[in-house]
């Protein structure tokens, strides 16, 4: 797989993929992390004199409404205020206008074209990779390069199908995630602990299977530990499980029980009745009420285990972080995380956000800009858009 630094860029239109989706809100950019990580690539190609296209997706365009809330343009407008200088926008629906637009492009200047998946409304033709789509953006430059390790999960025009029409490779973000994640993946320095939390079960049963036979501890709350307790007969309630991995949780526990941390005390709410909130030991839970958050009991042994450790990966908050009831276990590992020495990496759009929103931004090893991606590259050790790179 190609480096930008190892492909000659020097006055050349080079058109980056880059993952810009961000949460935006009123027009305004709340999270600029994902800019902020492109731009070690931008700037490289500044200092090659490249003209510059960027190309992002950001969210999902279904109806002709999304694109109203989906447009790039609040993100071109954050890009010029970090940069300090004019970066030019277009929507591509003209497509003559784009090849007009990127002639008069001079060395140094940046376009960022409107959102890629602008173009599923007519046939999925981002999404489903559409070798028309992935030949008129390869027609736009000399050279590809992908920094958007955060879409590289998916097989679209702009991450895969650009890659078999022009010279490619990975700038700086992408690389950058590769060698922290690989601490992870080929994880040398032990005891190795995993924290999982949050609500999407599916995603993380994968990484789950691939990484615990390498890890020492398991640390679970959230959906995913409810499933585990769900699947130890205990009573969970109301609370977020899923029920389609019982059997597969219950071998993992069988094979790896002595690795494997449940909580032992909770916060449970009630799912019609926002203001409860309540204390309760693990099997005192009752069949009204959810469990949200871990309870203090629980928080001193993931302390504990924590504190022995050289190498965590987390992902998935500790709780219902967005809800101050129940954000405080997701707090208090945050905090004994920041104090360990050890190489701590946090993947997941919430667990990153989470930690940046909460006053931890600056206090870990590495915050992955990937949500899906970091969690498949750890799970198989390879990403879709990176292979189709390694075969050019
Ligand atoms: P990430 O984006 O970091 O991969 P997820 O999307 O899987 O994490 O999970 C984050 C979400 O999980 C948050 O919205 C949080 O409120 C929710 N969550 C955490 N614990 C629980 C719980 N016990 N019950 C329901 N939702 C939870
Ligand atoms: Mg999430």
């Amino acid at each position: 797989m190609l480096r930008i630094q190892d492909i000659n860029v020097d006055n050349l239109t080079v058109l980056v993929r880059v993952d810009y989706n961000v949460p935006i809100e009123n027009g305004k950019v709340l999270d600029d992390s994902k800019i902020q990580a492109s731009l070690k690539t931008i700037n490289y190609l500044k200092e090659h004199n490249s003209k510059i296209i960027l190309l992002s997706h950001l969210g999902k365009i279904k109806t002709a409404e999304d694109k109203k809330k989906n447009s790039l343009l609040p993100i071109c407008h954050k890009l010029s205020e970090i940069l300090g200088e004019e970066v030019k926008f277009y929507n591509d629906e003209n497509k003559n206008k784009v090849y007009q637009i990127v002639k008069k492009l001079k060395n140094k200047e940046i376009l960022i074209l409107e959102n890629t998946r602008f173009n599923d409304l007519d046939g999925n033709l981002e999404s489903n990779c559409d070798i028309q789509l992935s030949m008129f953006y390869a027609s736009l430059a000399n050279v590809f390069i992908n920094d958007a390790f955060a879409s590289s999960h998916r097989s679209h025009a702009s991450t895969v199908g650009i890659t078999k029409f022009l010279p490619s490779g990975i700038g700086f973000c992408v690389q950058k995630e590769i060698e922290k994640l690989d601490v992870i993946k080929n994880v040398k320095e032990h005891p190795f602990t995993i924290i999982m939390g949050g609500a999407k079960v599916d995603d993380k049963i994968p990484v789950i299977k691939s990484l615990i036979e390498k890890c020492d501890y398991l640390i679970l709350s959230g959906g995913i530990a409810n499933t585990f307790l769900k699947s130890l007969g205990i009573n969970i309630g109301f609370s977020l499980y899923n029920e389609k991995y019982l059997n597969e949780v219950m071998e993992i526990l069988h094979n790896f029980k002595q690795k494997i941390f449940l909580p032992v005390d909770v916060i449970v709410g009630k799912k019609y009745d926002s203001n409860y909130a309540d204390y309760k030991l693990v099997n005192e839970v009752t069949k009204d009420e959810m469990i949200l958050d871990i309870g203090p009991k629980t928080i001193e042994k993931y302390k504990n285990i924590i504190a022995g450790s050289k190498t965590i990966f987390m992902n998935g908050t500790i709780g219902k972080y967005e809800d101050k009831k129940f954000s405080n276990g997701t707090r208090e590992i945050f905090n004994i995380l920041s104090k360990t020495n050890a190489k701590v990496v946090i993947g997941g759009g919430d667990s990153v956000g989470a930690a940046n929103v909460l006053g931890y931004k600056n206090s870990f090893y590495y915050l992955s800009t990937g949500g899906g991606a970091t969690l498949e590259y750890l799970a198989k050790g390879s990403l879709v858009a990176l292979d189709a790179l390694k075969k050019e």
